[in-house]
């Protein structure tokens, strides 16, 4: 059983030495090639006087020296931690302090940046650029090392921020590879890879969709695509000229492809799968992108905590006329146990909505430098609590009804934003739409939609209540509608519903 980087490069050297693995624009490695690449990096990063346990970081957009770099450090068991581009430089030294990262990669474009970001950062010996740094990967010889072990950690992965703080979660080879594995004996879709699959990494680096995709395509000896950044018009390209087959891709940004002019004279004949994620789709926009794009949808949830997906829907499923399951989230993977539990941990029946719970060997190693934190995520016996309020139908396929967080208690009845933000958002003039509890003297809370208006219409608050009103239980309907131009997201695309409600809750807690 192979579970390191090391192993998996070392096979496909072996198997496959002529075999596309890696490329972006026009740089292209073999698995001979990206073998001896990683090679030479563990080789070169031994020599700056690295050793098992420290950190390496990467600020910068998606490259394939990232990924080589990645790679190349996990054989050894020098950890990558990718911090994403798209943060704020205060965000950046939070993260890079965190760490105590000893080298800092800057991408393409990103040396002057990461530079000044270095003189805040104690214990950075180097900083190098890019371009210096494949100059600096070429020069080195290879040398003989000790292969990382299948629980040496590999990667640091911050999560998205979108409830606190980003918190480092360190995942080791076997947590890396444990969905390969899940997946190789069983016969599903998700990993179902066909021979002549290229996978369209366009997410960012810094989150698991991003660099999970990549060692997804490593793990199957498959070639990964590199894209420096997500735009529809580089996704569409791919997709004629590039031959991707299968990529992942968030509910936001599927959301620009099918609002792009392009997205309905695109060649997709050779795209096999979308998978999506990361955050609740709204039925409409799945249904949309249903009917533009010649693909196969999965959906697959997971958090950074458990090495991405956990749980995936499978195209079966995926029938836009009237399939209640397209609301699902889908079924646990093979080797991964699922519990819906309440406050007091007890397990819930069947259809009860609770708090998702999971065990797997997709969970962390823990948290970098939080026990506390640690603590509060891993239960007794090695459970993650996800934070995720959701149920498990009878059929075993779990629904996602929102974070136990955002859940909204109005007059005693839990209202889910999801729920409510899905009812609205085939409203005519409704953009986008969050939907948060505010304090309410009567009702302790009371349901909020805030509302961004299509380009050239103008949002009627009453026709909002009234659209909701047809859709779903009138606890659930909002009892006020706000318009505003934009709604607030982090990095990865999430709306952020606690800016959303610092304002009306401000002076409360
Ligand atoms: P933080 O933990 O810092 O607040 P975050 O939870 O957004 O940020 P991630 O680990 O990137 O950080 O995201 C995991 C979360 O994304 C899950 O807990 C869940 O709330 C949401 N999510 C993932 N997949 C899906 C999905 N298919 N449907 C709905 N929500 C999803
Ligand atoms: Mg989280």
């Amino acid at each position: 059983d192979i579970l390191t980087f090391d192993g998996f490069l070392t096979l496909w050297a072996k198997d496959r030495p002529d075999g596309p693995a890696l490329s972006q624009d026009d740089r292209a490695f073999t698995y001979a090639g990206l073998e001896e690449h990683t090679a030479k990096i563990a080789s070169m990063l031994m020599a700056m006087g690295l050793k098992k346990g420290d950190r390496i970081a990467w600020i910068g957009k998606n490259s394939d020296l990232y990924f080589s770099l990645f790679y190349g450090a996990a054989r050894v068991g020098i950890v990558m931690v990718p911090i994403g581009w798209r943060l704020a430089p205060a965000e950046w030294a939070y993260i890079a302090k965190d760490t105590g990262a000893r080298v800092l990669f800057a991408g393409q474009g990103f040396d002057a940046g990461v530079q000044a970001l270095a003189k805040d950062v104690p214990g950075v010996e180097h900083v190098i650029a890019e371009d210096d740094a494949r100059r600096m990967i070429d020069a080195t010889p290879r040398a003989a090392f000790e292969p990382a072990g299948a629980d040496d950690a590999a990667l640091q992965l911050y999560t998205s921020g979108t409830t606190g703080n980003p918190k480092g979660a360190v995942l080791s080879n076997r947590n890396l590879f444990a969905l390969r594995k899940h997946s190789a004996d069983s016969e599903h879709a998700y990993t179902k890879w066909e021979d002549d699959e290229v996978v369209l990494i366009a997410m960012p680096c810094a989150h698991i969709g991003g660099t999970g995709l990549g060692i997804m395509a490593l793990a199957s000896g498959l070639p990964g695509l590199v894209q420096a950044e997500f735009s529809p018009d580089a996704v569409f390209d791919a997709i004629e000229k590039g031959g991707a087959t299968r990529l992942f891709i968030v509910p936001a940004a599927l959301q620009m492809m099918v609002n792009h002019p392009r997205c309905r004279s695109v060649d997709y004949s050779r795209l096999k799968y979308i998978l999506y994620g990361a955050a609740p789709i709204p039925l409409e926009l799945l249904r949309q992108s249903m009917d533009v794009f010649n693909a196969q949808f999965i959906q697959v949830y997971g958090m950074t905590e458990t090495t991405g997906t956990i749980c995936m829907l499978p195209p079966e499923d995926h029938d836009p006329n009237g399939n209640k399951r397209m609301r699902s989230a889908g079924k646990p993977l093979p080797g991964v146990d699922l519990r819906i539990v309440d406050g007091a941990g007890n397990d819930m029946p069947v259809g009860a909505v609770g708090e998702v719970w999971t065990r797997s060997s997709n969970n962390m190693i823990g948290y970098w430098n939080l026990p506390d934190a640690t603590k509060g995520t891993v239960a007794d016996g090695g459970w993650i609590k996800t934070g995720d309020a959701g149920y498990l139908d009878e059929d075993g396929y779990l629904y996602i009804h929102d974070r136990v967080k955002d859940m909204i208690i109005t007059g005693g009845e839990n209202v889910y934003p999801a729920e409510v933000e899905s009812a609205i958002y085939g409203h005519p003039d409704v953009l986008e739409v969050a939907v948060i509890g505010v304090p309410d003297a009567k009702w302790g809370e009371a349901v909020k939609a805030v509302c961004v208006p299509k380009p050239g219409t103008q949002i009627d608050v009453e026709s909002v209540m009234n659209w909701a009103r047809e859709r779903i239980a009138g606890f659930k309907v909002p009892r006020s509608v706000d318009v505003i131009e934009a709604l607030p997201r982090n990095a990865s695309g999430k709306i952020l519903r606690k800016d959303l409600r610092a304002p009306y809750w401000a002076g409360y807690d």
